[in-house]
């Protein structure tokens, strides 16, 4: 592997303590990282290097999903990194961070191969990107690349905005937008089971699909990103980007090569396909919820309007329902719901994947569930398939099993979402990072909804914390004789 340096922008972090650092360390115990590397966190802060490993160490012990970390190799692990306090906004700053990547580059006699992390709040993205070209950082003999959080923009001009502002620093092919999502196994390993397996793919389209449902719950509300979420809604922080990305990954034909640009290619015919939302359709296709108090696990739970840090008149949708169209020859008469909430009664990211259920003169009098596919994506990863069998202990009435196909040998042994993503970004791979124009025409069907929502052209529904969700959120399906799976 190739010689470099990784500039961490947010290195004091939070997201570079829970995440980035111990996916760093264990791509580096399993010796996925390049033997020569020069690793330099950045932060508003002063530290001294050593301070810095520190705290690097402390957030390994806290969070790595690895237990071993011999001392030996943690002390090499740790050398590789180095300090320096920068505010984003200071030239100075960046001329002294250019001098020490030179520095490292040559002690350790490093390719200028340079991959700039923004671990920071988004209002520095064009900033940071701006003061690395103009300081010389982005000037390179090797590779550059930009690695960048989320969230992208805040509506679809704000977003061209910064992709304008981004591309006068960075090429296209140079960004990395992580969207943690597709670091997920089960999102990645979705290309596979679609295309891998011929029982599957026969039947992976509109002939046999009737409808498909993805749900992103959580448990948890607003935590202390009060601040960020009362202004961005479930959406923002969930449908332009996560739900919409698993939709293209479900929903994409098979690419005539497997590789970045294929999925790519299919995934943005499946965005290009969406039926667009007029505003006034918006309430028919969308159901806005907002969290009120309940119970969740046998305790009580404030309301959203009552967490700390939210406006007590707030209208931010903690919940969202959508029924989507892909206007696409595959997808005919197929509609697509998506459901995301806080506060919801369990903890669950899952495709459910409803197959069409024929008449059956035989079984009239027994009702005969569809055949379903499960694909559990978080906190467990599994898929499961919904089958109808003869139930001996019931008079020999059919009755749906379940057949489980998990992975549980692999258990520890799987890299966490920022692990891949990192390792894909370090050797050039995209395939799982969000393409520009993904992003925009996620964007652009987003956008008819923000102004809805803005315009209050849309009800905003209570939903007990501990439920699924607003009933306007079952309707959306009823309304086409389907019912959320998995619910109880
Ligand atoms: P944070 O507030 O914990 O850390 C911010 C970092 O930015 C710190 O290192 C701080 O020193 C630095 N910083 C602040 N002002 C600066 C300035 N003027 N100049 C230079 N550096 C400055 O934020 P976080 O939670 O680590 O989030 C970082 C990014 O990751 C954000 O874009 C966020 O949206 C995204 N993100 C975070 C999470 C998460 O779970 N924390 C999840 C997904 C995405």
């Amino acid at each position: 592997m190739e010689s470099m340096t990784f500039v961490l922008f947010g290195a004091t972090g939070d997201l570079a303590k829970r995440k980035i650092f111990p996916a760093l360390y264990n791509l580096y115990v399993d010796q996925k990282l390049p033997q020569s590397i020069s690793i330099i966190g950045l932060g508003r802060g002063e530290l001294s290097h050593s301070e810095f490993q520190e705290k690097v160490k402390d957030s390994i012990l806290d969070f790595s999903r690895r237990l071993e970390h011999d001392a030996a190799n943690m002390g090499e692990f740790l050398d590789y990194f180095r300090y320096s306090s920068l505010d984003v906004n200071s030239e100075e700053d960046f001329q002294q961070l250019l001098q020490l990547v030179k520095k490292r580059e040559d002690e350790l006699d490093l390719t200028q191969n340079r991959m700039f992390y923004l671990s920071v709040a988004p209002e520095f993205f064009d900033t940071i990107a701006l003061n690395i070209k103009n300081s010389g950082l982005g000037q390179t003999n090797g590779w550059k690349r930009l690695i960048i959080e989320k969230p992208f923009g805040h509506d679809l001009k704000s977003a061209r905005e910064l992709n304008k502002k981004l591309s006068r620093a960075f090429l296209e092919e140079e960004i990395y937008r992580i969207d943690h999502y597709l670091g997920k196994p089960m999102v990645q390993n979705l290309e596979a089971l679609a295309f891998a397996n011929p029982i599957l793919q026969s039947v992976w389209n509109k002939d046999h699909i009737a409808n498909v449902q993805i749900t992103a719950g959580e448990t948890v509300g607003v935590e202390k990103r009060a601040g960020y979420y009362d202004q961005a809604g479930a959406i923002r922080d969930m449908v332009q980007n996560h739900m919409l990305q698993i939709l293209m990954m479900t929903a994409m034909d098979k690419p005539e090569k497997i590789n970045a640009a294929g999925i790519r290619h299919e995934k943005r015919k499946v965005i290009e396909s969406l039926r667009p939302l007029k505003e006034e359709d918006v309430p028919y296709n969308i159901v806005r919820g907002q969290y009120i108090s309940g119970e969740l696990n046998g305790q009580k739970v404030p309301g959203y309007l009552k967490e700390p840090g939210v406006n007590p008149s707030s209208t931010t949708d903690t919940f969202v329902a959508a029924r989507l169209w892909i206007d696409h020859p595959s997808w005919t008469g197929v509609p697509f719901y998506i459901r995301t909430g806080k506060r919801m009664k369990e903890k669950s990211t899952r495709i459910v994947i409803e197959f069409k259920n024929k008449e059956n003169e035989q079984y009239k009098n027994n009702q005969i569930d569809p055949n379903l596919l499960i694909i559990e994506i978080n906190p467990n990863e599994n898929i499961s398939l919904q089958l109808n069998s003869k139930n001996p202990l019931n008079n020999g009435k059919v009755t749906p099993i379940r057949i489980n196909f998990s992975n549980e040998q692999i258990g520890l042994g799987v890299p966490e979402a920022y692990e891949r993503l990192i390792y894909d970004a370090v050797n050039g791979d995209s395939t799982f990072f969000a393409h520009w124009k993904e992003v925009e025409l996620s964007w652009e069907w987003v956008q008819p909804i923000l102004n809805a929502f803005e315009g209050n052209f849309v009800p905003l529904h209570e939903y007990q914390s501990g439920s699924y969700g607003p009933a306007a959120s079952d309707s959306l399906l009823l309304e086409n004789g389907f019912k959320w799976w998995l619910d109880e």
